[in-house]
């Protein structure tokens, strides 16, 4: 990226880059998600919840498989054998011979992939290698289509969605679907039905931003503050949410287990979190666009979020803020803004002084920093958000020889 900005800017000035190169650049492929609303009748509800459980009871009985082979002669399950092992089950299983064969191997290949994590884990030792668990009618929401050019299972025909015998469903196509579909997913939230595209598109060529530099400092206190001494206050949604969260989960415990009305409470409960989560995304999405909006350079702390959530007094508090969602939004946004973001190492930045580089130590309670050799006087988060910055455009220079953000 620093590179492609060097050589732009020196071989055509801004003016005369031509539109038309510009566009032939643009060979890199992006994936994006289209996610709309599915209006399902009671019909088309009740045969997606058979799918799905009969999805689930797939992948609980492929995980089982690969457990006893494993145990009886030690050897690791394939894909390649379940998948096999799924076609002659076909012609025994009447539930599995309804389901579209693509969208079953998807499921199968579910379960490869989360072993194959829970192996990465295990090699990499720095997460918990938790293995791969049977999943319950509350952890398993989705399933997946493969999209090729000709029909296979389900097709989106004008705002209308086909699946392969369950029928023909009302989309909310709030935006078109753009770029070439290569999946489609179903997926139950909380009572409502959704389907995902998973696209394909040219990623966007866009001219590097030439907007100012700053460099935010995320915490608690603050969801974050910049560079240049603005706060963002933390909306803290989900402790907002805790007291009607504690109701919803007392109300579920209380109903009998595997009655219609604990799916109800279990439903009510599900809408809670997806509201926080909703929330906390747009908040997120907006706060970022702000950024992009107005700066070039973008510098942030690398953030080991796995090993924060390990403090156990701020890990509700530090998953509540979202640190990870907001900085991966940021960096799409700063993507096809042409904004550059940069992860600086986080050690120190709030104990140094941003003047004087001094060594100012304090807790986390102080909220001021004062320096005793420059006199600075500063918000504690400001501090941190200038060394952050600065060690971002030190970074860069690092980088490309001779950066050209400086401004
Ligand atoms: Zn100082």
């Amino acid at each position: 990226m620093a590179e492609r900005h060097l050589t732009q800017q020196t071989l055509f000035s801004e003016e005369e880059l031509p539109v038309q190169e510009a566009v032939k650049v643009a060979a890199p492929i992006i994936r994006r998600a289209f996610k709309y609303r599915l209006w399902t009748n009671e019909n088309q509800e009740r045969e997606l919840g058979i799918t799905l459980e009969t999805h689930r009871r797939l992948y609980n009985q492929c995980l089982e498989n690969r457990k006893t082979a494993y145990e009886r002669d030690g050897k690791v399950l394939s894909y390649v054998a379940q998948a096999a092992w799924f076609t002659q089950e076909c012609k025994t299983n009447p539930f599995y011979a309804r389901l579209n064969v693509h969208s079953a191997q998807q499921t199968i290949r579910r379960l490869d992939r989360s072993y194959a994590n829970f192996f990465r884990r295990i090699r990499e030792g720095t997460e918990k290698s938790g293995f791969p668990r049977f999943k319950s009618q509350d952890r398993f929401n989705s399933l997946t289509f493969n999209y090729p050019e000709r029909a296979n299972g389900c097709r989106l025909i004008g705002d209308r969605f086909r699946v392969q015998h369950i029928g023909t469903i009302r989309v909310k196509l709030h935006r078109p679907v753009q770029g070439k579909i290569k999946t489609a997913t179903l997926k139950r939230e909380a009572g409502k039905w959704y389907v995902i595209f998973s696209c394909e598109l040219p990623s966007p060529e866009v001219k590097p931003s030439t907007l100012p530099v700053v460099g935010i400092d995320m915490g608690l206190t603050h969801f974050l503050t910049t560079s240049e001494g603005q706060h963002e206050p933390n909306p803290r949604y989900l402790k907002n949410e805790l007291p009607a969260l504690r109701r919803a989960g007392r109300s579920v415990s209380r109903k009998m287990k595997n009655g219609k009305n604990r799916k109800k409470a279990v439903v009510k409960l599900q809408k809670i979190h997806v509201r926080v989560r909703n929330l906390r995304r747009e908040h997120h999405f907006q706060l970022a666009c702000r950024l992009v909006r107005a700066h070039g350079l973008i510098a942030t702390e690398g953030l080991d979020i796995q090993e924060m959530l390990g403090n156990r007094r701020f890990s509700r508090a530090i998953q509540d803020a979202g640190w990870g969602q907001f900085l991966s939004i940021l960096k799409n946004k700063a993507e096809s803004a042409g904004s550059e973001v940069v992860e600086v190492d986080p050690r120190g930045t709030s104990q140094r002084c941003s003047e004087c580089q001094a060594l100012v130590v304090k807790t986390l309670r102080d909220r001021w920093h004062s320096c005793h050799h420059c006199g600075l006087e500063l918000d504690r988060d400001v501090n941190a958000a200038r060394n952050i910055l600065a060690r971002g455009k030190a970074s860069l220079d690092g980088a490309c020889g001779k950066a050209n953000v400086d401004q």
